[in-house]
């Protein structure tokens, strides 16, 4: 990527690297810089077999063809009866029932003037017929004979044979997300066994001498180790099992054994030390370790002292040490890497206009990511409610939020009423009402 997409280019010095005491590192890099240099880096994984039952949420590594015509030949789309559309200009009238036909039959008479078929939703059309007419619609007199209560025109309630699907038509194309919708596709063309990307590899190190494990008893002078399990679900949430290296200490060695082992992954998450405090040790250890680190401090809040390195096999993403903080950085940067990697096009959180019920502050430098709830006003437009905590410590407001405003940089603030983007969270395809009134 050309130097000028970076923000002002600064020398760190790297005090424990005699090898290399000085490396130039972009700092001050937008939101939108930093996804660019982490993207521009990544291509989708090698590519590999995997059978219909473990396929939902991969990438399709391959074209897929529809290997039949569907509906195979044209098919009742009603329970009713098969007839001739010219027998049925006018109604009342009479016509002779000369065969049941059921889905999977083949029709063993070609219909003659004032004859009809019974026939059952996908049932084939017998040889004669050009319409079906609805069973509500008729009624059965004896001797197999039915009256027919309103007229009926040709090519009504049939399905015409390769409607759905051609033979050899592209049913599927590679990059495809395998929905719940294309996994019934793939068992339609009869696919078991389908090309997918593979998944990275991904580990995720907590750094902190004040961190707490979750199986350590309680200490009041502690805090409790979240990110490694918010970071752990973020990644489930892709289909993506992580390994977790737990929590390494604020000791230069020992952090370098704990990230020599995160560098056997393809993507190593590490929470916290990548600030510049005494005890941040992550981004010298890591140039020690030869990760080549890209950027250092992204201008967005929460997240700012996010960094990103890379080696030739694997991904380095430093994120901040708060626990919002840390998942917001995971959304902008780790979600559309991961993404990429395992091969899908769509790499971002969608994001929707919504009225802001509250004002929200804009800041001179940094985009704002602010936690909110989304609403319906009474026109139906989502609304969205900043949360009253944005604190970046606090990980409960972070379970009630459904959105993250987004509040551009170098505006002014943005008032109640006003139109801002809104960043879905996980959760934000859910709500409490179904919403059939509306349906009315
Ligand atoms: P740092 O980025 O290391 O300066 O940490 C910033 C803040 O985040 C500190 O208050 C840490 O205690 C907190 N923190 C760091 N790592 C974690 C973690 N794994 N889980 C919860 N909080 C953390
Ligand atoms: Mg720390």
């Amino acid at each position: 990527m050309p130097q000028k997409h970076f923000g002002i280019l600064e020398t760190e010095a790297l005090m424990n690297s005699p090898a290399d005491t000085s490396h130039e590192i972009a700092t001050g890099l937008s939101v939108q810089e930093a996804q660019a240099c982490i993207l521009d880096r990544i291509t989708p994984l090698e590519t590999e077999e995997t059978g219909l039952a473990q396929a939902l949420g991969r990438a399709l590594a391959e074209e897929v063809l529809a290997n039949r015509d569907l509906p195979p030949c044209d098919v009742s789309a009603m329970d009713g009866y098969a007839a001739r559309a010219a027998d049925l200009d006018s109604a009342p009238i009479t016509l002779q029932i000369v065969e049941d036909i059921k889905a999977g039959d083949t029709p063993r008479f070609s219909l003659q003037p004032g004859q009809c078929a019974r026939i059952m939703t996908g049932a084939p059309l017998p040889s004669g017929a050009d319409t079906v007419v609805r069973v509500e619609d008729t009624r059965l007199l004896e001797n197999d004979r039915v009256e027919f209560l309103v007229p009926a025109k040709p090519a009504t309630d049939i399905r015409l044979r390769a409607e759905n699907m051609r033979k050899g038509d592209i049913v599927l194309r590679a990059g495809e997300e395998i929905t719940p919708a294309a996994v019934g596709v793939l068992a339609t063309v009869k696919r078991a066994k389908i090309k997918v990307t593979r998944k990275p590899r991904v580990a995720i190190l907590s750094n902190g001498d004040e961190l707490e494990a979750l199986n350590e008893p309680l200490d009041p002078r502690k805090i409790p180790d979240s990110n490694s399990y918010a970071l752990m679900a973020q990644v489930q949430a892709l289909g993506i099992e992580p390994v977790l290296l737990g929590i390494a200490c604020d000791k230069p060695d020992e952090l370098a054994g704990f990230l020599e082992r995160g560098l056997e992954h393809d993507v190593l998450l590490i929470s916290g030390g990548t600030s510049v405090g005494d005890h941040d040790h992550v981004r010298p250890t890591l140039t020690t370790l030869g990760v080549t680190m890209h950027f250092w401090r992204v201008e967005m809040r929460p997240g700012h002292p996010m960094a990103f390195g890379t080696t030739k096999h694997a991904f380095v993403f430093c994120l901040p040490g708060n626990p919002v903080s840390s998942m917001v950085c995971f959304e902008q940067f780790v979600l559309p890497a991961l993404r990429r990697l395992m091969g899908h096009r769509r790499l971002f959180r969608r994001t929707i206009p919504v009225r802001l019920a509250q004002a929200v502050k804009s800041r001179q430098n940094r985009v704002e990511f602010v936690r909110a709830t989304l609403s319906r006003d009474a026109s139906g437009a989502y609304m969205a409610t900043p949360a009253a905590s944005q604190s970046s410590g606090d990980i409960l407001s972070m379970t009630r939020a459904d959105a993250l405003i987004v509040a551009p940089s170098g505006r002014n603030d943005l008032a109640t009423g006003e139109i801002a983007q809104a960043q879905l969270l996980e959760t934000a395809i859910w709500q409490h009402t179904p919403d059939t009134e509306k349906y009315c």
